[in-house]
Formats: C-alpha cells, structure tokens, sequence
C-alpha cells in the first residue's frame, strides 16, 4: 500500500506538471495561430500551400483545445464545482481523438447536454478518461464506443432510491474472463502485460466513493462481446463532503 500512495502521489504531482506544461504553451501557442492566420491570407501561397496551411491550422487548434481543458480542469478540480458532463466527456474523446481514429472505433454520443454534476471535475474527468481508455484498449480491431450521460434514479448508499446522475461507457471489445470482473478493482491487477499499470480502475473506483456513486459491470466475452460501465452519482453525494470542505473551498476561492 505504500508503494500504492507513492504512486498516486506521482499522479498528482504529474497532473500539476501538466497544468503547468500547458500554461507554459499556452504562449508561444497563440503566436502562431496568430502567424499562421497571416501565412493563410498571403498572397504569393498557391492553392496546394494554403491547403497545408489549413491543415496545420486544424491540428493547431487541436492542440490549443486541449491545453485549454488540461488548465481549465486542473484549476477546477481542488474543490467542488457545478460540473456540465457532457463538457467533461467531449474532452476526454478530444484528448483520444487519434487513438479512436487509428483504431477505427466509432463513437456514440448519447448524451443529453444540460447534465450537471456537482462534484470534482478534474477527478471526474479523470475517472471517464480511464473507462474511455479502457474501453479503446479492448477494441483493438475496431468497434463501437457508446457514452452516455442522463439524469435519473437508483440506489443511495443507504440503501433506497434517489435522484441522479448516470454515466455509461459501453464497448464491443473482448470483455473480460470472470476472474478480471472479479480483481478489476484491485490495485496493480492488469491483464496488459507490459502497457498496464492495474491503477485505473482502483483510482476510479476511489474516485466514485468520494461522491457516494456506484459502479455496475457487464461484460461478456465470446460472441457479442463487450462490456459495459454504468456509474451512478446521487444528486447530492457531495453533501457530506461539502460540508467539511467548505472552509477550503473559501480560502481556494479567496486565493484564485
Ligand atoms: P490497466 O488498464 O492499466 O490494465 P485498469 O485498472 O484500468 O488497469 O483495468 C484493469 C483491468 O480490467 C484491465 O487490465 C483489463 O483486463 C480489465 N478491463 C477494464 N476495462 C475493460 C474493458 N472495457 N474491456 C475489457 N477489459 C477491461
Ligand atoms: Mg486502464
């Protein structure tokens, strides 16, 4: 467990550098989006040139949109906010954008857009990127990755039902043996030999208890294989935590 929190602590200390890689971007960044702009609507550039220009002004946005999120996630995740899961989640499948592509993978957006979330975005992005990730890694062949996020009811912690938030990750990829459905929560158990860390789903899974959700696995292997992610956050599972968090949030606030 030891070596556990040292990696963890290696995950948040990777996340800061992030947020301050992409700010260091950020500059430099707008500078040639700028210089770009001038390339394109100059005159001497024949046709053939100024479809490369727009070319790398396509990917450039790419890049921009993603030090974009990685800053504004980063700065939003040390204390709870009113979270819109559709922004969060149209990230993530930004930021796996060329791995969906390669891997010929079609993505459904099944999601209806006003769905809010009161929670730690950064760490809920976290934990979608880690399904989404998981996800494409078992469709190595391609496949269909269906992400869905709807308002709705199920089980509280204590027991009855409640109001909600409920997030699916489906795929078609190889689904998982009984004895992975069985550990997949446990730390550093991966069937990804030498690409796995095993830290995903324990991470996501702590991710889910801090806002008092539940996750729910189906999987199937063999013919119409694919598994499905279905966590469900009560509406008001931060409310423990709110409390207690109050005072930091304040001073995170009078800080910012
Ligand atoms: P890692 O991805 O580093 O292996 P995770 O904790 O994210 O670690 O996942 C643990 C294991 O659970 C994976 O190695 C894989 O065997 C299994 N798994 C998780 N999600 C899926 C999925 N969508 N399809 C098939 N197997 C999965
Ligand atoms: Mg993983």
């Amino acid at each position: 467990s030891e070596e556990a929190l040292r990696k963890t602590e290696k995950l948040a200390a990777a996340g800061r550098l992030a947020a301050s890689i992409a700010h260091e971007i950020n500059n430099p960044l707008e500078s040639v989006t700028n210089l770009l702009y001038l390339l394109q609507t100059h005159p001497e550039l024949d046709s053939m040139a100024r479809e490369y220009v727009s070319t790398a002004q396509a990917e450039l946005a790419r890049v921009s949109e993603i030090t974009q999120q990685t800053l504004r996630f980063y700065r939003q995740s040390t204390f709870p906010v009113q979270t819109q899961v559709g922004e969060v989640l149209d990230s993530v499948l930004a930021l796996h954008h060329s791995r969906l592509g390669s891997a010929r993978i079609t993505v459904e957006r099944q999601y209806d857009p006003a769905v809010a979330l009161f929670g730690f975005s950064g760490e809920l992005r976290q934990l979608f990127a880690n399904l989404i990730g998981n996800a494409i890694d078992a469709m190595v062949g391609g496949g269909r990755l269906i992400v869905r996020a709807r308002y709705g009811t199920g089980r509280s912690l204590r027991g009855g039902w409640c109001d909600g938030v409920r997030v699916t990750v489906s795929d078609t990829g190889t689904g998982m043996s009984e004895e992975t459905q069985r550990r997949l929560f446990e730390p550093f158990y991966t069937t990804k030999d030498a690409t796995g860390t095993g830290l995903g789903l324990w991470v996501s899974d702590e991710i889910i208890r801090k806002h008092s959700g539940t996750a729910r696995v189906k999987s199937r292997q063999g013919e119409q294989a694919g598994t499905t992610f279905a966590i469900f956050f009560p509406k008001d599972g931060l409310n423990g935590v709110r409390a207690t968090l109050s005072n930091d949030a304040a001073k995170e606030a009078a800080n910012a």
